[in-house]
């Protein structure tokens, strides 16, 4: 992100980016010569070849001349590092720029680069610079993200987490429990930052997130009677379950399950409020508390449109749930 950043920031500055826009490349492929993210995508073709630069923009071989070569490149002075392909090839600036007294090494890079270019032939039309990642040949700020994070890794769940018809802190709330960045016990003590000694809600285990929302007795309770009733007992998350796996696995993109990844949510986003009340407001840690903002929060997501399935809706069924147990 940083590298685009800064690349948008100078092109910005000189005015380039509109210049991309609307003569569809650069005008000057060397101004991306440091950025090897915007180097890889751009590629020209020779015409008077006086805006392509001889040794850093990929003009011939599918590559330029600095990584093909890189013991000569060594060997050249600023100036000569800058030169177009023009000025490079007229009276052979490019050879006298290398100078004598080559290794073995340099000799044969010499070779191969000689033999690569002196046929290349100069014409009067201009040179024109093509952006590989988009199949007009034209730069586009979104391709050069979409470039940028193509490697990245997805988490399984994550699109369906920030597609979910539910409040955004609730979204947050979930891509950062999913993530484990969520600042439970574990994680303050990885940090050195004060801490409780165990789980607040059952004071027996270490807290992580995966423990509070999933392991813990007092999350088991909850997670127990609400699946029996959806009807989905086998989702029973174990001791040992790890969230963003058995998220995952159950955050589902299928239409008919958006009341059930909501459901989740909720759950989730329901023990963490109460898991917070008993740190910072000293509350009695009780599964039933838990069912309670589950019941109040239910019929507010169910009168706000936000669970329409009433096979998931909290608003009828929990309140009973935890009244009889009570
Ligand atoms: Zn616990």
């Amino acid at each position: 992100m940083d590298v685009l950043n800064s690349l948008f920031r100078k092109a910005e500055a000189v005015g380039l980016l509109g210049r991309l826009a609307s003569h569809g490349l650069a005008q000057r492929a060397s101004f991306f010569a440091d950025d090897a993210l915007c180097r890889a995508a751009i590629s020209a073709c020779v015409g008077n070849g006086r805006q392509v630069c001889f040794w850093t923009d990929q003009w011939l071989l599918g590559d330029s001349f600095d990584n093909l070569t890189p013991c000569l490149w060594k060997k050249l002075s600023p100036r000569a590092k800058r030169v177009s392909v023009a000025e490079a090839l007229a009276d052979d600036f490019w050879i006298r720029s290398i100078g004598t007294d080559l290794s073995l090494p340099e000799i044969e890079e010499f070779l191969s680069l000689w033999s690569s270019i002196h046929m290349v032939v100069l014409d009067v039309s201009d040179d024109l610079f093509r952006w590989g990642w988009c199949n007009s040949g034209s730069f586009a700020a979104s391709s050069a993200y979409a470039a940028f994070f193509r490697s990245r890794e997805l988490l399984p769940c994550a699109e369906e987490i920030w597609e979910l018809r539910a409040p955004n802190k609730c979204k947050f709330f979930m891509w950062l429990a999913v993530r484990d960045r969520c600042w439970t016990t574990d994680r303050l003590s990885r940090r050195g930052l004060p801490h409780p000694a165990s789980c607040p809600l059952c004071d027996q285990e270490p807290e992580s997130i995966s423990h509070l929302l999933l392991g813990c007795v007092a999350a088991r309770q909850v997670w127990a009677l609400i699946l029996h009733r959806w009807g989905l007992p086998l989702w029973l998350p174990g001791i040992e379950e790890n969230l963003q796996s058995w998220c995952s696995a159950r955050i589902s993109p299928e239409r008919s399950r958006k009341d059930v990844n909501i459901g989740i949510t909720l759950v989730c986003w329901c023990t963490w409020r109460h898991r917070n009340a008993v740190v910072f407001e000293g509350a009695r840690p009780d599964f039933r508390t838990v069912l309670r903002l589950l019941d109040l929060e239910g019929v507010a997501w169910t009168r706000a449109g936000l669970l329409k399935d009433v096979r998931f809706s909290f608003a009828s069924s929990v309140g009973a749930l935890w009244s009889v147990r009570e």
